[in-house]
């Protein structure tokens, strides 16, 4: 079921969205070599409930920590560890989500540690584009298909390929509302935007095949010829005025 927010619920979801931007900058911040990923999540926890908000993914389906962190070729879900450590070169993209006043707001960045391959930048760079590709898709009137195929089509045009096994998705009150919205698709096909919805827009870009594999702890999610992995997303409402970013620090 899709739920269609009012005004009200549409500021309220910009509180959430600050506050998950804000600790993801904080997060951002904390990227560099000899860190922890188990650090960067105990920084990111510590700003998120100093707003008396909630770290969405703590306890998710038995998540064990707030934030996502998916350094290299992990494509999503990787679990903080003080094992983990960052290095210069590293590509390490944080997910986060903050729950405030019962709305939720959810979004993801690629942040590089020192300076990183060529090959890296352009990864980052063509997946944090194909995230505005797709949220200029997101118009009411539209549907879900124009917003994965604009993703798509940037993206393979550069030799690149979206991840299948994970998309996006509607949020508010929960993380995950309908509808899905995948970051592949048909022109004209799928669900049509109408104004008051609100979905969280999030390419899964992979530098070499779109094929992933989870490991035995359950999360983790490589990609599976073990090359590089971007993740970008936003937040965004559908207004009469075109798509809203929610997820925003400022
Ligand atoms: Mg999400």
């Amino acid at each position: 079921m899709i739920v269609l927010k009012t005004k009200r619920e549409l500021a309220a979801m910009r509180d959430a969205g600050r506050i998950a931007a804000r600790a993801l900058r904080i997060a951002g911040e904390a990227v560099e070599p000899g860190v922890s990923t188990w650090e960067i999540d105990r920084i990111a926890r510590r700003y998120i409930e100093e707003q008396g908000a909630i770290p969405t993914f703590l306890g998710y389906g038995g998540f064990p920590a707030s934030a996502c962190i998916s350094v290299n070729n992990v494509v999503v879900h990787g679990i903080p560890s003080k094992d983990v450590i960052v290095r210069e070169g590293d590509i390490v993209s944080i997910d986060i989500g903050a729950t405030y006043e019962g709305f939720v707001g959810d979004n993801a960045f690629t942040f590089p540690c020192g300076k990183v391959s060529a090959e890296a930048e352009a990864l980052m760079k063509a997946t944090q584009e194909s995230l505005y590709e797709g949220i200029k898709a997101a118009q009411a009137g539209n549907r879900i298909g124009d917003i994965g195929s604009a993703v798509q089509r940037y993206v393979e045009a550069r030799g690149y390929s979206v991840v299948r096994t994970f998309v996006g998705h509607g949020v508010g009150a929960k993380m995950h509302e309908d509808p899905s919205v995948p970051n592949y698709g048909t022109p004209g096909r799928g669900v049509r935007l109408l104004q008051g919805m609100t979905i969280a827009i999030e390419p899964m870009i992979n530098a070499g095949v779109s094929g992933v594999k989870t490991l035995s702890d359950g999360w983790t999610t490589v990609t599976a010829d073990g090359k590089l992995s971007a993740h970008f997303e936003h937040s965004i409402a559908i207004t009469s005025d075109g798509p809203v970013i929610l997820t925003l620090p400022d």
